[in-house]
């Protein structure tokens, strides 16, 4: 866990100082930055698309790898709650964003639909044995 949070400390850290870069770049060789699409100068157009270009890149790579870290915790959050780990990450991984979005309010469902204990009527865990509270057995 703790390596994983250093992993996507480095990668906001690199996506930070690559942006900083590309945005310096583009505003050292334009006398107007926002104006660069409407240079005269052929070659100062190449290269402007080309560094747009490799920015895209980095980001499209810096983006997959935060994707992938998303899809290993759906899958370990899923497997957690009793779910299918692989289902959810293909879900995730075919739909994006929005099947992230489902599985957030499947799991937050999941959670508050937690059935009450019978004899003090308090929300227990789904397979509880014995209510958490009371301590009252139940039978299967
Ligand atoms: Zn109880």
């Amino acid at each position: 866990m703790k390596r994983v949070k250093n992993s996507k400390k480095i990668i906001i850290l690199l996506a930070g100082v690559l942006l900083i870069t590309a945005l310096s770049t583009i505003a050292s060789a334009a006398d107007n930055p926002w104006d660069m699409w409407n240079t005269t100068n052929p070659e100062a157009a190449g290269a402007m698309f080309g560094m747009a270009m490799f920015t895209c890149a980095i980001f499209a790579i810096v983006w997959f790898i935060i994707w992938i870290l998303v899809a290993i915790w759906v899958y370990k959050d899923a497997n957690k709650r009793g779910k299918s780990g692989v289902l959810w990450l293909i879900i995730v991984i075919l739909l994006g964003l929005i099947g992230l979005i489902i599985w957030l309010v499947v799991r937050g469902e999941k959670q508050a639909s937690s059935r009450n204990c019978p004899n003090c009527g308090r929300g227990i865990p789904e397979d509880a044995r014995s209510c958490p509270y009371c301590n009252k057995k139940f039978e299967e």
